[in-house]
């Protein structure tokens, strides 16, 4: 009879000698092996983390790419990333609501890296305050009735906000990896470079004509800072109802509102196209542009696959979209 406590010191002497074992062959077999686990919430952080971390970091995503990441459906196997992660990192303003219970639930006790630190947030309500249709996340159930005073997470559609997202994540991978952390430093410079580039050659694709009334109808608020960035309105056709589909009222007051445009596009941001978009197409005879990449990328196949591809190609379309003139009926 081996004894409780005999069995679980030989148990412990085994998975020692394994863990030794592990080291070991890990050093001799795949030396180009990151140290550095990082998780990010949703697909579009782990691109920057990425961007920073180089090969010295494995990246995953909680929520994948093509997936809504205001909501999160998590599976054992994420409790289980999360656990044995070395940092995990967040956007933060209220995005990952799924967040604080999924890391309780998990037992990581790590670093939390908040990457919009800093920022000066939008509110929710405020960048089309106006508007009926401007605010709220139809597909969100946090966000209920009364949505004032609760900052806009989408703060990544401004690249020039998107520097401090790296300053957070480089300061972040240089506390938990202090050996590298010129590397982290100077690919940073380098990133932040390309994103000061990136926000130049937006401003000049997307400078208004003088006299134009012109917007982008999308299914939901993710573009206020893009909008503020690019000098472009967004309306969100799913703004205002936290139902599903907005009332006849919302619905005529936007018809209403695309009317007085003289350039306006639409825009889904899913695989198909929400029936009040659908109907909206049908009421002022505007087609449906295509789909632009809001909360996520594109797979890797796909044209939004990194940050920079991303916000590439959203200008593009609404360039692309805007400059053919349909005038609404
Ligand atoms: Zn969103």
């Amino acid at each position: 009879m081996t004894g409780f406590s005999g069995s679980r010191a030989v148990a412990c002497w085994r998975r020692r000698l394994l863990q030794v074992a592990l080291v070991v062959l890990g050093g001799l077999a795949w030396p180009a092996q990151a140290a550095v686990t990082v998780v990010a919430s949703f697909s579009i952080l782990a691109d920057l983390v990425r961007a920073v971390g180089g090969d010295a970091v494995t990246v995953t995503s909680l929520v994948e790419a093509g997936q809504d990441g205001h909501v999160f459906q998590p599976r054992p196997s994420d409790l289980t990333r999360l656990r044995d992660a070395d940092l995990v990192v967040i956007n933060g303003l209220g995005f990952e609501g799924w967040l604080t219970r999924l890391i309780q639930s998990a037992g990581y006790r790590g670093p939390l890296v908040v990457a919009s630190r800093g920022v000066t947030p939008l509110g929710e309500s405020g960048a089309e305050a106006a508007a009926p249709v401007a605010h709220g996340h139809a597909h969100d159930e946090t966000h209920t009735a009364d949505a004032a005073g609760t900052p806009d997470p989408h703060a990544w559609q401004d690249p020039t906000r998107v520097l401090l997202y790296i300053d957070n994540i480089t300061a972040g991978l240089a506390g938990i990896d202090p050996a590298n952390a010129a590397v982290y430093h100077q690919r940073a410079a380098h990133y932040k470079a390309e994103l000061q580039a990136l926000d130049a050659e937006l401003r000049q694709q997307l400078a208004a004509p003088a006299g134009t009334a012109r917007a982008v109808v999308t299914p939901h608020a993710a573009m206020a800072y893009f909008a503020q960035r690019y000098g472009i309105e967004f309306i969100a056709a799913q703004g205002a109802s936290t139902a599903s589909e907005p009332g006849g009222r919302e619905l005529a007051e936007l018809i209403r509102r695309i009317r007085g445009l003289s350039s306006v596009a639409l825009f889904t941001e899913s695989q198909g196209v929400p029936a009040i978009l659908r109907q909206v197409a049908r009421e002022t005879g505007l087609p449906v542009s295509g789909r632009l990449y809001s909360d996520t990328l594109s797979p890797p196949d796909g044209p939004a696959s990194t940050y920079l591809d991303m916000m590439r190609y959203n200008a593009h379309q609404v360039q692309q979209a805007l400059q053919t003139k349909v005038t609404p009926r």
